[in-house]
């Protein structure tokens, strides 16, 4: 788009926005890139450790809702690139807690366009080349059935849970910036992710950490809800390739072609750490709580539990468009992806092991002061 991108990225002490930093770092050591993170809950500067160090990285603790700040960070950067992935992500949290996800998601959203076309088309020196780059879900879209065709950027949006309508409702703000007052945005909906640094309440940890304490794996209602699953590191890719090559004003689908229902997959994490554990017995005095150690099939701590209240039966991308035209294409087959996730997390105690007994907080005062 221009050739000196310098990043604004919020959220980036979360899941996707951690793993995108050093994705964007590893593909461009030099560049600037600034995290705005409000550090709630979900957010982990710990996951950014490896990249604090480097000359063009900065790390900032603020809310995108501090229209002043995001103001000045822009200016005072000379940033001309929001990666905007800042949201409260999780549905069962959106169901017992809208407000949160009202603020964040909509008013969040709407606070950094604002700042956005301030700094960006505002200017009394004229406008800045600039991209906004909006990160949403699928679950815009609402529900499929079994026959249906997976969803298209066409595909009408019928949000179920409040996280998905406040999703939404952060799109469409998007979208009339662009079209109101010509702000440089694209929008990318992509599917479930998983992978490394993911906090563990989602379902593919938290399964594979209850394995580790022997814990049993709550599955909701008859498990048979279907997700289409994708790499994280194929998402980062993904959106890297829409700032490279995105056409403004568009959104894109990014998607693993890749279905299962939630049994399938914690059979299979099931199945791979009982066979990781049969490989290697030093996993065996690691873990010495884990099912395997005491000679239990891993699959045997499944327990169904009470479905969620208005469970999606089933999400499914059609990426086609992304494929077309920006040639993207997942690089990670589910069973790499899968696997590689499982090794993480056995070898990534330090970095687990604080976020479940929330002493991570302290390390972060230890370190960062
Ligand atoms: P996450 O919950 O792991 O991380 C969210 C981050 O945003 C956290 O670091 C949190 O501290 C920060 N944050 C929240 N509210 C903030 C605020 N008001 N100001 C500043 N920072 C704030 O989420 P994630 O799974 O990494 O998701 C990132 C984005 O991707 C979200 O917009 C989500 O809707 C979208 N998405 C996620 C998935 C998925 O499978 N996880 C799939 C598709 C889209």
């Amino acid at each position: 788009i221009f050739p000196e991108k310098r990043l604004l990225v919020t959220g980036g002490a979360g899941f996707i926005g951690a793993n995108f930093c050093h994705y964007w770092l590893q593909q461009h050591p030099r560049a600037t890139l600034v995290v705005l993170d409000a550090l709630t809950y979900a957010g982990n500067r710990h996951s950014l450790a490896g990249l604090e160090a480097r000359p063009g990285f900065r790390f900032v603790q603020g809310d995108i809702n501090d229209e002043a700040l995001v103001v000045r960070l822009l200016r005072d950067h000379r940033l001309n690139v929001v990666v905007h992935f800042a949201a409260e992500s999780h549905v069962d949290r959106s169901i017992h807690d809208p407000d949160a996800f009202i603020r964040s998601n909509i008013l969040g959203t709407h606070s950094l366009l604002r700042a956005a076309k301030t700094v960006w088309l505002d200017d009394p020196q004229g406008s800045v080349p600039h991209r906004f780059h909006h990160i949403s879900t699928d679950e815009v879209y609402g529900s499929l059935s079994p026959g249906d065709a997976p969803f298209r950027e066409d595909t009408p949006y019928a949000p179920n849970s409040p996280y998905a309508a406040s999703k939404a409702g952060s799109d469409h703000l998007v979208r009339a910036y662009h079209h109101t007052y010509g702000l440089q945005t694209t929008t990318s909906n992509c599917s479930n992710n998983y992978g490394p640094f993911h906090f563990p309440e989602k379902l593919i940890p938290l399964v594979i950490l209850n394995i580790l304490h022997g814990k049993t794996l709550p599955i909701y209602g008859d498990g048979r809800q279907i997700r289409d699953w994708l790499y994280v590191e194929d998402h980062c890719r993904g959106i890297a390739q829409i700032l490279e090559r995105g056409t403004v004003g568009e959104s894109y689908n990014i998607g693993g072609c890749n279905e299962w229902s939630n049994l399938d997959i914690v059979e299979l994490i099931c199945a791979e750490i009982d066979a990781i554990f049969a490989q290697d017995g030093a996993w065996l005095r690691r873990y010495p709580q884990a099912a395997p150690a005491h000679g239990r099939p891993s699959a045997e701590l499944i327990q169904h539990v009470r479905d969620r209240p208005g469970h999606d039966r089933r999400y499914a991308i059609d990426a086609s468009k992304i494929r077309k035209e920006l040639g993207f294409a997942p690089q990670y087959t589910f069973a790499e992806g899968i696997r590689q996730t499982i090794r993480w997390y056995l070898e990534h105690r330090e970095w687990w092991q604080p976020v479940l007994d929330g002493s991570y907080r302290d390390w972060i005062a230890r370190h960062y002061g």
